[in-house]
């Protein structure tokens, strides 16, 4: 095992922030994960990170960071209607998907093209063009460093949410994801309902629907709208889409009767944090190094050379002004460190 020391972090974070590591260890194999937990020489602190592409470092990271590339698919299960895939959690995630389509197993075609690692999918549920990662996923595997062995969780026992899981709460930085095995279609069900899919498949002109040409379509409209941390630093939507009772969003709407919404029970409403930022005249700022994107208000970006402290500051100034003009505080979608 080969650990480097005081290793900066800026190839491994999307939003390009340049904080160092205090010790590297790139994990290979799971057979690794006993050997460092059994390796008194190594900081007990440990932190993961996969493609980098949720997480904003605000400090260097004390402790031992493990950069996940743990790879392999294997088809474990079939059936007439489904196949049930087990696949290394180091895969990137729109490699897996584009596996998937090249084998005609559908699910997770809408998913196509969210930036990094497949272990990091169940981590918050990733989500997008009306499906998430819940909706396929059959167990996760995952290395326990406490108890010292792997344990294998159930859909049912991962607590997923809206970009939730148990592995934000009860087994936060408790637990190293190896596996996920996922539960896929022969037989396609396609969802075409959600955003600009419809239209971008009517205006590639596709007559016959098929998973490919979803994913191409999900592929062509994030390819549009989404910026490419490539060329700014981002990591997504920086806050997730706030709920709200039913009685504050009535209030709301008296004053604001265009406010974008979706029910999500008898009770609560889903209200949009890009359009509630906007209100807040915060898309398209700059502020020193850092700022909101043109197009996206959702999305914090990193304009060159940002630090982590100053784009945690602009988010904790968003989420207090949004506050006292609508009384909602957004929650961070992107986990801090
Ligand atoms: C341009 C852009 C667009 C995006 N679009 C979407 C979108 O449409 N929908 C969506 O849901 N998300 C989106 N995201 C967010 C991001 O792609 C997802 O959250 C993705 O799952 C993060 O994967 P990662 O491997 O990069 O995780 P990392 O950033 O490396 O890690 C995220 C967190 O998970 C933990 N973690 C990672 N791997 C493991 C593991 N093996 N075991 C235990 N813990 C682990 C880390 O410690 C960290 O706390 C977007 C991001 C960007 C930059």
């Amino acid at each position: 095992m080969q650990v480097q020391q005081n290793i900066s972090l800026l190839p491994y974070n999307t939003f390009g922030i340049d904080a160092k590591a205090e010790q590297l260890l790139v994990v290979t194999d799971k057979a690794q994960l006993a050997a460092i937990a059994n390796n008194s020489t190594l900081p007990k602190e440990k932190h993961i990170i996969g493609g980098g592409s949720n997480i904003l470092l605000t400090h260097d990271v004390p402790g031992l960071t493990l950069l996940n590339q743990l790879k392999g698919i294997e088809l474990i299960k079939e059936d007439d209607a489904h196949v049930w895939v087990q696949v290394a959690s180091g895969e990137v995630w729109h490699e897996f998907v584009l596996y998937a389509i090249d084998h005609d197993w559908g699910g997770v075609e809408n998913l196509s093209l969210i930036p990094g690692t497949v272990g990091a999918a169940p981590m918050q549920n990733i989500g997008a063009y009306g499906v998430e990662a819940k909706e396929v996923i059959e167990t996760v595997t995952a290395w326990h460093w406490e108890e010292q062995k792997f344990l294998t969780y159930t859909n049912e026992e991962c607590h997923f949410g809206y970009r939730d899981s148990i592995f934000k709460h009860e087994l936060k930085e408790k637990v190293f994801i190896t596996d996920v095995v996922f539960k896929l279609d022969k037989e396609h069900s396609f969802n075409t309902n959600y955003g600009a899919i419809q239209q971008e498949l009517d205006s590639a002109g596709v007559k016959e629907l098929s998973i490919k040409a979803i994913s191409n379509a999900v592929i062509a409209i994030r390819s549009s709208k989404l910026p490419n941390p490539k060329e700014i630093g981002n990591a997504g939507s920086f806050f997730k889409n706030p709920v709200i009772a039913k009685e504050h969003f009535e209030q709301l709407l008296q004053e604001h009767p265009e406010i974008p919404h979706y029910p999500v029970d008898d009770t609560n409403v889903k209200v949009l944090a890009g359009w509630l930022i906007e209100q807040c005249q915060f898309k398209g700022i700059k502020r020193g190094h850092t700022g909101v994107h043109e197009k996206q208000a959702l999305v914090l970006v990193n304009r060159g050379g940002a630090n982590g402290q100053e784009v945690w500051e602009l988010s904790e100034e968003i989420l207090q002004t949004v506050h006292s003009k609508f009384g909602i505080m957004l929650e961070r979608e992107v986990q801090i460190w």
